[in-house]
């Protein structure tokens, strides 16, 4: 089976801060991957420099058997990658249904983004519900359902998500943590960056622990959800 994420010996710095010191992983076509850690360990910043909004200092990114390296940000969007990020970076100011067209910014098939808009409303039924508001309006996990829906507009052979579940109430993350299961089930591939192990490591085929710039432990999400280390650094038990 060919990957169609593959990241090789991938180091990045801000300055002389190396946030990411050397990491190798694949994500395999039809997975969840996910990576879990700690604030700073490195996880965004990966995640930034796989859609092409950082430059690495050195390594090597293949998607879909491609070289990433110099590769602008929207083509790597064109490419098939699409990024939901933390902090859900909606526009506050549009609508919803407007939010959802700018994720389809590439596309020219009228009718396709018609029926990819729907589904994002079959997927988050408040999202068809308050279309027309200001998304600005939208509670916290709201908006991280309309930042999802947003970068599926994209029709995404990988999907990257950072932190979908950060500030949400259980109930919302469990919608958020049954919908990335349902995306995998309709064929999209999914990278998932999660402070929330627990939750992530449930669902992933295949989990990394990072810390500090490094990947410090690799296995299937059952794995590490069974590894006594994972349970005491990241489940919180002693
Ligand atoms: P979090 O879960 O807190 O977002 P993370 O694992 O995603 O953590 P990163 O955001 O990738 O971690 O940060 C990795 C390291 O790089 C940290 O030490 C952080 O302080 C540093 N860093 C991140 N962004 C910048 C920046 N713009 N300039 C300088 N240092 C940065």
């Amino acid at each position: 089976m060919t990957a169609l994420l593959e990241v090789e010996d991938l180091k990045v710095a801000y300055g002389k801060i190396e946030a990411v010191k050397g990491i190798s992983f694949t994500v395999e076509a039809g997975q969840i991957v996910t990576l879990i850690g700690t604030n700073g360990a490195g996880k965004t910043t990966t995640l930034r420099t796989l859609s092409g909004l950082l430059k690495p200092n050195s390594g090597r990114i293949l998607f879909d058997g491609q070289p990433l390296s110099g590769v602008p940000a929207h083509k790597i969007v064109a490419l098939g990658l699409a990024h939901s990020p933390e902090g859900r970076h909606i526009f506050p100011r549009l609508t919803i249904a407007e939010n959802l067209q700018l994720g389809a910014f590439l596309r020219t098939d009228k009718a396709g983004i018609e029926k990819d808009i729907q589904r994002a409303y079959d997927l988050f039924p408040i999202l068809g519900e308050r279309r027309k508001q200001a998304a600005g309006t939208l509670s916290g996990g709201e908006q991280q359902m309309l930042a999802m829906g947003r970068a599926l507009m994209s029709q995404p052979k990988l999907l990257m998500l950072d932190e979908p579940s950060m500030g949400l109430s259980p109930i919302m993350m469990q919608k958020i943590m049954s919908t990335i299961t349902e995306l995998k089930a309709s064929g999209t591939t999914i990278l998932l960056v999660e402070q929330n192990a627990q939750a992530a490591l449930s669902l992933a085929d295949q989990g990394h622990v990072m810390e500090v710039g490094n990947i410090v432990l690799s296995g299937t999400g059952q794995d590490l959800l069974h590894d006594e280390s994972v349970r005491k650094a990241y489940l919180g038990e002693d």
